[in-house]
């Protein structure tokens, strides 16, 4: 069979890719995104929709900010809407560790240049009168926001390829290598791509991918468990989370609060299911109710998670490879790639067209994992197997 050639192949259609395929067919390139499945339909649909901006790491900001610009911007360079929100996002302390984190977070935010507001108790109390007393202190980000995850990527691609991008959906990439000319890339419904550069978008599966380039990572996969109640009256307006990640709420203007927390529950990628046992859900409502007593009582309606990749630092891989000149890898995004994946597609596709960025990348990289990478304080909190 004759071999479809393009400038750029891209592996996965999520919202990495997406991106990716957006910024590199307006800049006038041939790109191509092969997606196994369906546009969108995995983490990248089923996340929670926070574009959060308090308490990232600290070398992630740059990117992050360089993302939320183009979030800001999403709606009117697409011309379609994806319920992006500006509502803010309000952390909140209930104990002295809490209160501690709650600290250290505002102090590297502030440092990257975020506006973050303190809130004592009462000054909580007086702004978000439904909000429980129990709450010792609370910090308040104006510039965070939520979008539509079912919306997002959807949207996205639909603009990469009104700017001629090709996508194939159902096209599973089974092989990939470099024959010293270009990339050759097997699928198993659509036959042989060749191409000059090729993207490693592949979410919690790039890993199988980057492994075909001699580069392993321990990359796994898991899903916070979500669920959302009853619609009701639109009261709670930022997005809110208790500080250790336990519990994360927002209420959406249809009424309906969406709910999540740690710790995540490991997935079955293989099938693309996470599992969301039902005590989760119980203990979820449970620590709501803590947060907001007046939702103690609201009915759950629906729960679902997602199969995120994630590895041991909790940060993701992002940037050239280290072993394939025109290889590029954007994947592992450790629970926060709805929010970065405009900077990674821009970065990835700067980086394409020109070999370098402006957006300092260089913690991302994948040759970090042949040194040995030390495990992130959260890894221990936030994940268990059952
Ligand atoms: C339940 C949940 C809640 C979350 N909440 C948030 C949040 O509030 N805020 C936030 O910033 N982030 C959140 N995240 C994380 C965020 O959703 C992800 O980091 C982000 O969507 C990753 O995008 P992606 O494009 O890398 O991956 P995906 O959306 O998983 O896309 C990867 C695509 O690659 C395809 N693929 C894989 N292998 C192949 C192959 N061999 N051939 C062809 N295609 C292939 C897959 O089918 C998939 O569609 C959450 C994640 C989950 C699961």
């Amino acid at each position: 069979m004759t071999a479809r050639t393009t400038g750029t192949l891209i592996v996965g259609g999520g919202l990495i890719g997406a991106f990716t395929a957006w910024f590199l067919a307006r800049a006038g390139r041939s790109v191509t995104v092969l997606e196994k499945g369906l546009v969108g339909a995995q983490s990248s649909g089923a996340n929670f929709g926070n574009l959060r901006l308090q308490g990232r790491d600290p070398r992630q900001y740059p990117l992050s900010l360089r993302a939320q610009a183009i979030w800001e911007e999403i709606e009117a360079l697409t011309g379609e809407s994806c319920e992006y929100d500006r509502t803010g996002h309000l952390y909140l302390a209930r104990d002295e560790e809490e209160l501690a984190s709650l600290h250290r977070y505002a102090e590297i935010s502030r440092s990257a240049g975020l506006v973050v507001e303190d809130l004592d108790g009462p000054a909580l109390a007086a702004r978000f009168p439904y909000l429980d007393r129990g709450i010792l202190a609370a910090t308040f980000s104006k510039r965070d926001a939520t979008a539509n995850p079912r919306l997002a990527t959807l949207m996205v691609m639909r603009a990469a390829r009104a700017h001629g991008a090709g996508v194939l959906e159902h096209c599973e990439v089974v092989a990939a290598g470099h024959s010293g000319a270009a990339f050759e890339v097997e699928t198993r419904s659509h036959g042989l791509f060749r191409s000059e550069h090729l993207v490693n978008a592949a979410g919690a599966w790039g890993g199988e991918i980057a492994a075909q380039f001699a580069e392993e990572v321990p990359l796994f996969s898991a899903g916070p468990p979500q669920f959302v109640t009853e619609p009701l009256p639109h009261v709670i307006a930022p997005s809110m989370q208790r500080v250790s990640g336990t519990v994360i709420f927002r209420q959406i203007p249809r009424g309906n609060v969406i709910v999540a927390g740690y710790p995540r529950t490991a997935s079955d990628a293989q099938n693309l299911r996470t599992r969301v046992p039902p005590h989760k859900t119980l203990d979820g409502m449970a620590g709501l109710g803590l947060l907001a007593p007046m939702l103690r009582t609201a009915h759950v309606i629906r729960v679902w998670s997602g199969v995120e990749g994630y590895l041991p630092d909790m940060i993701p891989i992002i940037g050239p490879s280290g072993t394939q000149d025109g290889l590029f890898h954007g994947f592992g995004c450790c629970g926060h790639g709805f929010q970065i994946a405009p900077g990674v597609g821009a970065v990835l596709a700067d980086l394409i067209a020109t070999g370098r960025t402006d957006t300092p990348v260089e913690a991302f990289h994948i040759a970090r994992y042949r040194e040995g990478v030390q495990a992130n304080e959260k890894f221990a909190r936030e994940f268990d197997s059952r």
